[in-house]
């Protein structure tokens, strides 16, 4: 879903990962123990603010937008921040989280093959296996420079534009894919992105 992903995009700016379950017309962004933002892609980001409502055991929950994802990821990531610093399982998820963003910073050594293109469907996004590669493993530099081209035609920076550098040849066939939105968006890619009119 476009809106979890956007939402996972602006908070990758804050150092914060985050993994997508997709559901039936909802998409959970699971952010850290007790944070996780909702979607349904169409009016609203939703998530727990810690809270409970006076005098009830029912959870307090925020709205944001889901027009504003740059607005949702700066409270989600304020979220985040208290709850580094007061959960009780706090240390043990950011150990977690460490080890994924070391993964994230080693160059893609791969030119295809990792966790996202090979996700499994479904249930199996659950399993032990699969979590063990998306905090260990890098973006292969196939999915990283797709997702870099994707981040730039909602007007934001590539992340690691170096890769595309590296890959040219990646980049004509990740334009081939794209084909029918990059041209048509206007957008000024990156000069790492930008492939050459044919002859
Ligand atoms: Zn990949």
């Amino acid at each position: 879903m476009v809106a979890a992903a956007r939402l996972r995009e602006e908070l990758e700016r804050y150092g914060i990962g985050a993994d997508i379950h997709e559901g039936d017309g909802v998409a959970l962004v699971s952010v850290w123990v007790d944070l996780v933002v909702w979607t349904d892609g169409a009016y609203s980001y939703l998530w727990w603010t810690g809270e409970k409502l006076p005098r009830s055991s029912l959870r307090k929950y925020t709205y944001s937008p889901v027009d504003d994802p740059v607005s949702a990821a700066r409270r989600v990531a304020v979220r985040y921040a208290e709850l580094r610093h007061g959960h009780p399982r706090s240390l043990e998820v950011s150990e977690t989280l460490s080890a994924v963003a070391e993964g994230f910073a080693i160059p893609c050594t791969a030119r295809r093959g990792c966790w996202y293109c090979e996700r499994p469907s479904g249930a199996d996004t659950a399993s032990e296996e699969y979590r063990s590669r998306v905090v260990t493993e890098p973006l292969c530099a196939w999915c990283r420079i797709l997702s870099d081209l994707r981040r730039q035609l909602v007007r934001l920076e590539p992340l690691l534009p170096e890769v595309a550098e590296e890959h040219p040849d990646l980049v004509v066939e990740a334009w081939e894919l794209l084909a029918p939105v990059v041209p048509p968006s206007g957008v000024v890619l990156h000069r790492a992105f930008q492939v050459p009119a044919p002859a």
